[in-house]
């Protein structure tokens, strides 16, 4: 049986964690959950969010999957997720956005691909006060950083049978920084030749997605566009509640949605696990258990086609209804 490293969050994350780990389970595919808790609830018996067992218990079992996880703010913690990415050297951050059966949406054409950069740019935290009114963060981008994400994304691109990678930049503006990017994805495109190349500046990308997401397929993008983006294109699926992701890297890799812990709505049975279960689609795959990822896929998309959804979504299910329903699909 496969160990699998589950970091069941804070917030929404153990009621989103529990419907996964129920729903994997009803298809049939035995998998060895490591539980570690991690975030603002083990601060106070381990003095950090992100304790040295966790990381230890990926490394031990290759694969994780992720619920969301508090960083509380202004406590000098850096952010867990930060951390671990940098931690395991996940520098690929994967967020594949497609419209969901039965989600109504402004388009129902869209499938694109994100892949962000996910270890330097201003998320590198070079950061420094310079007076009590001037503050400066450095937007660190490296050729070897860039390049090996344009490599997964044209890599990614082969293997899905997607037809194009679009590099995003603002190029014309952080000529140094972001046309060093821009100059590692030339140069790796070279490699790709059955791939068409495409390239954007960042502002215009965000106007062309909201009128014609249609015209994308992969992206490949700096830390922090590649942030910001994600999370208009989660929005062009149906939000937050839908929108999976994966950071993997060359050793490791870990699976969560794109959505935070949403303290908003914790405790309440209101929580779409779906984010979070298509993560746990991919990572099955990830994994080669493809007949599984299929039949949980299926039931997923027949509960959705029957109108069957959460609050976010204009449903009426509550988190463990809705889990019930892809489970008796099961
Ligand atoms: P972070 O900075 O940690 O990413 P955030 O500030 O972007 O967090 P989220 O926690 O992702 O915020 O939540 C943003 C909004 O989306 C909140 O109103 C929250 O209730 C809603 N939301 C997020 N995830 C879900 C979900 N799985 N189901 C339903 N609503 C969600």
């Amino acid at each position: 049986m496969r160990t699998i490293t589950l970091i069941n969050g804070d917030g929404i994350g153990p009621e989103i964690s529990d419907a996964v780990v129920k729903i994997i389970e009803a298809s049939g595919l035995k998998i060895d959950w490591d539980i570690q808790t991690a975030g603002e609830d083990v601060i106070a018996a381990e003095g950090t969010p992100l304790p040295k067992r966790v990381l230890d218990s990926i490394r031990e079992n290759k694969v994780a999957l992720k619920a969301p996880v508090t960083t509380p703010i202004g406590k000098g913690f850096r952010s867990v997720n930060v951390q671990l990415r940098k931690e395991l050297d996940l520098y690929a951050n994967l967020r594949p956005c497609k419209n969901l059966p039965s989600v109504k949406t402004r388009f129902d054409n869209v499938d694109i691909v994100v892949v962000r950069e996910n270890t330097e740019d201003l998320y590198a935290g070079i950061e420094r006060q310079v007076d009590s009114d001037t503050a400066e963060s450095i937007k660190l981008i490296t050729r070897k950083a860039s390049e090996r994400i344009c490599r997964f994304a044209f890599d990614y691109a082969v293997k899905n049978n997607r037809k194009e990678v679009c590099v995003v930049t603002k190029a014309n503006i952080m000529k140094l920084s972001d046309g060093l990017f821009l100059d590692s994805y030339r140069k790796v495109a070279e490699d790709y030749r059955d791939i068409q190349k495409k390239e954007i500046l960042v502002d215009n990308l965000c106007m062309q997605l909201v009128q014609n997401p249609e015209k994308f397929d992969v992206l490949v993008l700096p830390n922090l566009y590649g942030d910001i983006v994600s999370d208009l294109t989660a929005g062009l699926i149906g939000g937050l509640g839908v929108a999976q992701g994966a950071n993997i890297g060359l050793d490791y890799a870990v699976f969560e949605p794109v959505h935070g812990s949403a303290p908003d709505i914790k405790g309440q049975n209101k929580a779409n696990p779906t984010a979070l279960l298509l993560s746990a689609i991919e990572m099955l795959k990830y994994i080669g258990e493809y007949k599984y990822a299929e039949r949980i896929e299926k039931a997923l998309f027949d509960t959705l086609r029957e109108g069957i959804c959460t609050s976010d979504l204009g449903g009426t299910y509550s988190t463990t209804e809705f889990t019930g329903k892809i489970i008796e699909k099961l």
